[in-house]
């Protein structure tokens, strides 16, 4: 079966690039019926923090992308890695190096003069018929991997296709330090190998740690995972995605009003494509996945495209889910809902113009506040000449039928009587109503507040 992983260093937010790793991944596990596994690459202790793992975990809790095991921490597996870096010295992949850093870099020196490519000598390297320097004193030795010293590393890129590494390219990686801690390439192979991971779906920054991992993972006796490396996420202008170019941190999103379905499809179109499919649920997405039609070249984020989808989504939501989502934020820009119109109702008439469910708070609040028109504007648009008619139009209001319907009949009939246009009456009666020149059609707006809150609101300003 199918299994795949998304392995986050906690070292910060979880950025859309990762987060489009890890939606991938899951998909990819989705669609095959497998597994999705969640690791914490957490062996980095000085840039690693409690509070980025919990970013991680809300992140991928907020999108609705669930592993079936894990969380994994490396931090706790290091028994693990140390009882593997045995083995390797054991069977004589790995070695003891006693040089200090300073020699390494002394003999990295030499060959860089020599117009050879920089790298460890092979000191400590044992190979038969060959003897080994005399163990400097009180010296703590790293160990190194005893990396091939001929041949190619190849394997088929499950994005990118074949691609071919010389391993003179590549150095005997040090897999433990000196304090005995395991490094990191050498963790990612293990935890690859105990997790029995098939499919590697990372971004193509790691494109060069895949033959290192892989010569460890031969060594091992370890079947190979297939790896696929995606293209990095950039920015509008074709730089590197980062702050300059709006939210990086995905946490950023719901705290801006988005949903986490506009993410999801958003991310998903993000270097994949079905067609010319823009708008599809998470389980089409699951369904349809694979890693053929992935492009090859990076993919530009695009904020309003973003938006786009997100006011797609908001119009289809629910307006009890979209109740609860906003209301917090009405909450704290001092809404009052007490003897206003039902909120669910005020999102309904709402909801169909905005791109975040922060626009739809602000424009709902025109429900949820007491008006306070500007004075120079009232006395723009409620003059001597409309007065009668708003009158007549607030008398009537007392008995007409409360529904849409007959509300729009009196407004016609009251303009028709005084010889008004629309827009004579309905300004005055919006800025009364809401303090503002902009609210949905007015009749909606008058239904919605109810009889007793428009004749009171609007007896205070016309009598
Ligand atoms: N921990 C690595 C990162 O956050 C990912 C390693 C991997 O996927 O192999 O970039």
């Amino acid at each position: 079966t199918v299994r795949t992983r998304f392995a986050p260093s906690p070292t910060g937010f979880l950025h859309v690039g990762g987060a489009r790793t890890a939606l991938f991944s899951w998909a990819y596990a989705r669609h095959f019926g497998g597994k999705f596994i969640l690791r914490i690459e957490d062996t980095d202790l000085e840039r690693s923090t409690p509070e980025a793992v919990q970013a991680i975990l809300d992140g991928m809790q907020w999108l609705g992308l669930h592993h079936d095991e894990g969380p994994f921490y490396q931090m706790q597996r290091m028994d693990r890695y140390r009882e593997v870096i045995s083995q390797l010295l054991a069977s004589g992949h790995a070695y003891y190096c006693y040089c200090t850093p300073e020699e390494v870099e002394a003999m990295r020196e030499r060959l860089r003069a020599a117009g050879e490519k920089p790298r460890y000598d092979g000191t400590w390297r044992p190979e038969p018929g060959k003897t080994l320097p005399s163990i400097p004193e009180g010296r703590k030795p790293v160990v190194r991997f005893k990396n091939p010293l001929d041949g190619d590393i190849t394997w088929n890129d499950l994005v990118k296709g074949p691609i071919t590494i010389s391993n003179r390219e590549l150095d005997d990686l040090i897999i433990a330090r000196t304090d005995g801690t395991p490094t990191y390439n050498f963790c990612v192979a293990v935890d690859d190998w105990d997790m029995r991971i098939t499919h590697v779906i990372r971004g193509d920054d790691h494109v060069n740690n895949t033959p290192r991992q892989i010569n460890i993972l031969n060594a091992l006796g370890a079947s190979l995972p297939q790896y696929g490396h995606l293209p990095m996420i950039l920015g509008s202008d074709g730089e590197k995605l980062s702050k300059r170019h709006g939210a990086v941190s995905v946490m950023e999103y719901p705290a801006q009003g988005y949903l986490p379905e506009a993410m999801l499809n958003y991310l998903a179109r993000l270097g994949w494509s079905h067609g010319d499919d823009e708008i599809f649920s998470m389980e089409q997405f699951c369904s349809w996945f694979d890693l053929d039609h992935l492009s090859k070249s990076a993919a530009q984020f695009n904020h309003e495209k973003l938006a786009w989808l997100n006011n797609h989504y908001i119009k289809l939501a629910d307006n009890a889910r979209l109740a609860a989502l906003v209301r917090p934020v009405m909450e704290r820009e001092g809404a009052q809902f007490e003897g206003a119109p039902v909120l669910e109702a005020a999102i309904a008439l709402m909801k169909e113009r905005v791109n975040t469910l922060n626009e739809l708070a602000d424009a709902a609040m025109l429900f949820f506040r007491q008006p306070k028109p500007d004075a120079e504007l009232l006395k723009q648009h409620l003059t001597d000449a409309v007065k009668p008619a708003l009158l007549q139009y607030m008398e009537q209001c007392k008995s007409v039928e409360w529904d849409r319907q007959s509300l729009a009949a009196l407004l016609k009939e009251t303009l028709a009587a005084h010889k008004l246009k629309m827009p004579q009456l309905a300004m005055p009666l919006r800025l009364m109503l809401t303090g503002q020149l902009q609210t949905p059609s007015i009749d909606a707006v008058v239904e919605l507040f109810g009889r007793d809150t428009v004749l009171a609101r609007l007896k205070n300003f016309l009598q």
